[in-house]
């Protein structure tokens, strides 16, 4: 049977929850097959229909699951190929109880939060850890304890404990120690009312990781493992760090594997040569370069979350230190800035994916001004279907080229270059129906995007949209100097877009920042920074 370790979070959400759990199950998954779990409170079935803004980026999976955030971290962090059933949300969850109650499954009973609800998260644990053949199971419960979204699932990972025994269990908890100003040491109260919180829903939490600015003192570990009833070796600083591959390599210094193995009775040391040397490159770079990122959700970094590690990790690989510019793309049609201005300095420009109308003329006079200023560009799923826009209207003089997703009822659009998938045509229900999810690309030989992905036939990447490129148009766009570099193997479909004569001008219908990773940076990542290099 797997063991379990449970990951709750306290005082303020906020602080990296994922990350830290990402960081835990990386120090193990040298010898042990981790399986990382997420719970999430809220109604919605998965994060695909909620505003990146509101929520973060939402992570797709190979199998066509629209996932939290978090699971970029996990497989960022954990080299598994996370499954869509890994991330519970409680709309699943109710979900399958209101189709169970109408199947009759339970006939005869009153259906209740207690039993039936939380047997069906423990269920889910258990069925999990079989099918995954699973070492550890990696349990994230969202939110901060006493939030009332996520009880049942804490009620459920108490029930879990009482029924795999306490060598089978492990919970950490994540809280925040603040030094305020005026009294200039850590304060450790918050974190103790956090852990009674817990305490009082028959949780006591074995590990305690305090994020601080910096390192907890012996004082301030003291006084948690008095109070919060752990030794003080088990309370572990989670210090700020620069680069969030830092941490795994902070909490094995803390001391933390050891805690595990001992507690779990398990032995798996960590490996984290190659990962430490990447890191310190991340750390003290060489080179510098400015990459805007062109889009309009660029309030909150979270959304374009994967982008921003995809860059870090080239980085890594090329000595360069990255600096992102934000660029919010409204700002240019409302004419608040100029493009002239907001991208001096930069050396390379991604206009990133997106939905709707808003912003998408400024991302235009984006691309506009990189093309003709040969500035290196990636233009990611919407990035790509707007550069074929900009070069229909730009280049091939149509002038009223546009995507149909700006149609709405009094507006149609005279040139369709960007058009509706035809899978997508009768689709009317919101979640869960875009085309989804991993799909094989096939290269067209002797193109730059070949030669980039190392001469592969064949390569393998993660799609979310509704529109394509219009079959219709791409004989008239090649002859006018446009490449249409991937296809779908089968269907016509492009994926993949160039520009020759141009040093680097790339568009992709699919979202490569979702597969990039420290140790493997994605090809036109690693290029697109490797070019931006040259301009720097
Ligand atoms: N809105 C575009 C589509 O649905 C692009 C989607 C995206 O960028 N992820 O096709």
């Amino acid at each position: 049977m797997a063991k379990f370790i449970v990951v709750t979070g306290g005082v303020i959400s906020g602080l990296g929850k994922g990350i830290s759990s990402a960081s835990i199950g990386k120090l193990l998954s040298s010898k042990l097959r981790v399986i990382p779990i997420k719970c999430d409170g809220y109604l919605n079935t998965d994060p695909g229909t909620m505003n990146p803004i509101e929520h973060g980026e939402v992570f797709v999976l190979d199998d066509g699951g629209e996932v939290d955030m978090d699971f970029g971290h996990y497989e960022r962090f954990l080299e598994v190929n996370a499954k869509s059933s890994w991330n519970l949300t409680m709309g699943k969850i109710f979900q399958e109880i209101l189709d169970n109650e109408r199947e009759g499954n339970y006939l005869g009973k009153t259906v209740q939060y207690i039993p039936h609800v939380t047997d069906l998260i423990k269920q889910k644990f258990y069925q999990i850890s079989q099918d995954e053949n699973a070492d550890i199971i990696l349990i994230e419960i969202g939110g901060t304890v006493g939030d009332m979204e996520n009880e049942l699932y804490l009620e459920a990972v108490r029930q879990l404990g009482q029924e795999v025994g306490e060598h089978n269990i492990i919970f950490i908890h994540l809280t925040y120690i603040p030094k305020p100003r005026t009294t200039k040491e850590q304060k450790s109260k918050p974190t103790q009312q956090s852990v009674k919180l817990l305490n009082e829903r028959g949780i006591w939490p074995s590990v305690i990781i305090g994020r601080a600015s910096r390192s907890l003192t012996p004082a301030t570990k003291n006084k948690i493992a008095m109070f919060c009833n752990v030794p003080s070796e088990a309370v572990i600083s989670g210090v700020n760090v620069g680069s969030v591959y830092e941490i795994p390599l902070l909490y094995n210094e803390e001391g933390l594997p050891g805690i595990l193995h001992k507690r779990l009775n398990i032995y798996s040391p960590p490996h984290l040569v190659e990962w430490r040397e990447l890191v310190e490159k991340i750390k003290k770079p060489s080179h510098s370069v400015t990459i805007a990122i062109c889009g309009k959700y660029t309030a909150l970094q979270d959304s374009y979350a994967s982008i921003i590690e995809a860059l870090a990790q080239s980085g890594a690989h090329l000595d360069t230190r990255i600096h992102i510019k934000w660029l919010e793309t409204t700002r240019i049609e409302d004419g608040e800035t100029t493009i002239e201005k907001e991208l001096e300095g930069v050396n390379g420009v991604i206009v990133p994916g997106g939905f709707g109308t808003r912003g998408i003329e400024g991302k235009i006079q984006v691309i506009k001004y990189v093309r003709e200023n040969k500035i290196p560009f990636l233009g990611i799923c919407y990035g790509m279907q707007l550069a074929v826009v900009e070069y229909a209207r730009n280049v091939c003089g149509m002038a009223n080229a546009n995507t149909v997703e700006v149609e709405c009822d009094n507006n149609s659009v005279e040139v369709p270059v960007v058009c509706i998938l035809p899978s997508q045509r009768e689709v009317t229900r919101k979640g869960g129906t875009m085309r989804l999810g991993g799909q094989d690309v096939a290269l067209k030989p002797d193109t730059q995007a070949y030669e980039l992905y190392g001469k592969a036939r064949m390569i393998r990447q993660r799609f979310r949209h509704r529109y394509e490129i219009n079959p219709e148009f791409v004989t008239i766009l090649e002859e006018q100097g446009l490449v249409f570099s991937g296809y779908h193997p089968e269907e016509k479909i492009v994926q993949l877009m160039e520009l020759p004569g141009h040093p680097f001008f790339i568009g992709t219908q699919f979202h490569p920042e979702l597969i990039s990773r420290l140790e493997k940076p994605e090809p036109l990542f690693y290029n697109l920074v490797k070019y931006s290099l040259m301009k720097a």
